[in-house]
């Protein structure tokens, strides 16, 4: 009788040690983060258990192959043990900032970490079971057999995993999304993973020397007798058009906005991309969505650095997660006060600090300036943490980033409470620029950057692949208001604007829309896609005025 293990075996054995044994922080992180109390929650943790142990097995098994098993899978093992340790006596996380200070650290700081309990306890859950897998007999089948008991056991696993995890998308979405601390106990995919994005960074970082100048023939031609210019860009965050009572939604979710006479509202605007990381890099590119791709926009320049060459003072405001790499050469303002900048989900500022402060910035304005306003908007799941109390006006409202513990009313009514916040936003910053027309040309621009799935089809939140996503995750909202001064400066007529928004719009009109109207001229300016351009020129007509008819193309 043989005693030789098949691969299979091993494979299964080494993933069940290391999701059950070495995971341990990662259980209990989960348990405490979903407190299960109902079936449904118990049945949620099983289906993650065995979806994780089918996963592990399969990786496993792709890497039993004869000379790559005992070493690859003994040192993953050996660095599984040591990440599972720091978890569990520093209660961290292990992220690409973790790797990098581990990486880049010098040997004296190190070695404050080096303890004897690092030693034993790697020894005992990393060495040995490494030595064991060095030592055990394996029965090695010859390739072409290899190959189909590889292929059939991927042909068993793979549905099991779909199978198992199908009834609990949203709760495994809403979960793992709320709580990055989840994914990143998860081992070994959180050190693979930040050793991944490290090497990136290095990458980038490499290349950001190398960044492409656009536009270097840009001008700026401001009409005789201009006023410095103040022109704020508002990047949204989840917003969905839909959800807009300016767009036809039967809820008062604009009661501030609908005030505002002169408001130019676009109602049939998508975004680039269905997350964040895809639309505000798009969005500044000038490549358009057909064009654009996230190493081609981190390869070169974008709006804000021509903006810059120009001779604007341009300024990014941050109430969230970062900028994407747009605001790499820009002098950028964090607003968001985190604590612990991977948790963004507990933001301790509302979107009412990207506007303080602006009145008095506008008095004392000398230069022409273009400021960002990167909104923390509408980010789930944690809607309801997203405005003060008093914009709480749909009730009752989900608390808790388990969808599954909530109703879909609630759910739905919590993020219109984040649109009627982000609407006395905006309007708030029209007002203070309203008033600081008085000393320069003020105007703004907001839009979404994507939009949200809230439960339709059983889907929530949003980065759908765009070809697939639902009109949710990419009708965006999209407003711009420019003062009385700027629209004459510019000849532009109020109602010629408002008819023409009602086309088609997108994000690749943001690039063009704000050029034109700041009167830089380049070559790299397109005029077939500024917002702007078909009401120029024309005759400003007073309050008591009739609109010229205009012809739109
Ligand atoms: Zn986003």
């Amino acid at each position: 009788m043989s005693t030789r293990r098949t691969p299979e075996a091993v494979s299964f054995v080494l993933a069940l040690f290391v999701v059950a044994i070495l995971n341990i922080p990662f259980w209990r992180l989960f348990y405490r983060v979903l407190a299960p109390q109902s079936a449904y929650e118990w049945s949620f943790m099983a289906a993650v258990f065995v979806a994780l142990l089918a996963t592990a097995y399969l990786s496993f098994l792709l890497l039993a192959v004869r000379p790559l098993l005992r070493l690859l899978a003994g040192l993953l093992l050996i660095l599984t043990a040591a990440a599972s340790y720091f978890m569990l006596e520093y209660g961290t996380v292990i992220d690409v900032n973790m790797v990098r200070n581990v990486l880049e650290t010098n040997l004296a700081e190190a070695g404050d970490l080096m303890t004897a309990k690092l030693f034993a306890y790697v020894a005992v859950l990393g060495l040995l079971p490494a030595a064991l897998l060095w030592f055990v007999p394996i029965e090695w089948p010859g390739m072409r057999e290899d190959f189909w008991r590889k292929l059939k056991s991927a042909a068993v696993a793979l549905p099991i995993i779909a199978v198992i995890l199908f009834p609990f998308v949203p709760a495994l979405t809403s979960t793992f999304r709320e709580n990055i601390a989840l994914r990143l106990t998860l081992t070994p995919s959180n050190f693979i993973d930040a050793l991944n994005k490290y090497a990136r960074s290095k990458y980038k970082v490499a290349r950001v020397n190398v960044v492409q100048p656009i536009g270097t023939d840009a001008v700026r031609v401001p009409a005789a007798g201009a006023r410095p210019a103040l022109f704020v860009i508002v990047v949204g965050e989840t917003a969905r058009a839909d959800h807009f009572s300016l767009n036809g939604y039967e809820r008062a979710t604009n009661p501030r906005l609908s005030e505002v006479a002169d408001l130019i509202n676009y109602p049939y605007a998508s975004s680039c991309g269905t997350d964040t990381a895809e639309s505000v890099p798009c969005m500044f590119s000038g490549l358009g969505r057909e064009n654009f791709s996230n190493s081609e926009a981190a390869s070169r320049q974008n709006l804000l650095d021509v903006l810059a060459r120009v001779g604007f003072d341009v300024i990014w405001r941050e109430n969230q997660a970062g900028c994407k790499g747009v605001c790499d050469r820009i002098k950028t303002e964090i607003l968001t006060g985190l604590k612990h900048p991977t948790f963004y989900a507990h933001s301790e500022n509302h979107d009412d600090v990207l506007v303080d402060g602006l009145a008095e910035q506008i008095k004392g304005l000398k230069k022409d300036t273009v400021i960002v306003m990167h909104m923390m908007g509408s980010h789930g799941p944690a809607y309801w943490e997203r405005y003060p109390p008093q914009f709480e006006t749909f009730k009752p409202v989900c608390r808790e980033s388990q969808f599954s513990r909530c109703t879909r009313e609630s759910i739905i009514n919590a993020y219109d409470n984040t649109i009627i916040y982000s609407d006395h936003v905006l309007a708030r910053l029209i007002g203070i620029l309203q008033t600081g027309a008085g000393t320069a040309d003020t105007g703004m621009i907001y839009m979404s950057d994507h939009g949200e799935s809230l439960g339709e089809n059983n889907i929530y939140l949003h980065g759908m692949p765009y070809a697939m996503a639902p009109e949710a995750q990419t009708h965006v909202p999209m407003v711009a208001w420019l003062s009385e001064p700027l629209r004459k400066r510019t000849l532009s007529d109020i109602g010629c604007l408002k008819h023409s928004a009602e086309r088609k719009r997108s994000h690749d009109n943001l690039f063009h829309s704000v050029l034109g109207i700041l009167d830089v001229k380049t070559n790299i300016y397109d005029s077939s896609l500024d917002l702007f351009v078909p009401c120029r020129n024309r005759k400003v007509l007073g309050a008591g005025g009739v609109a010229t008819p205009v012809s739109l193309h």
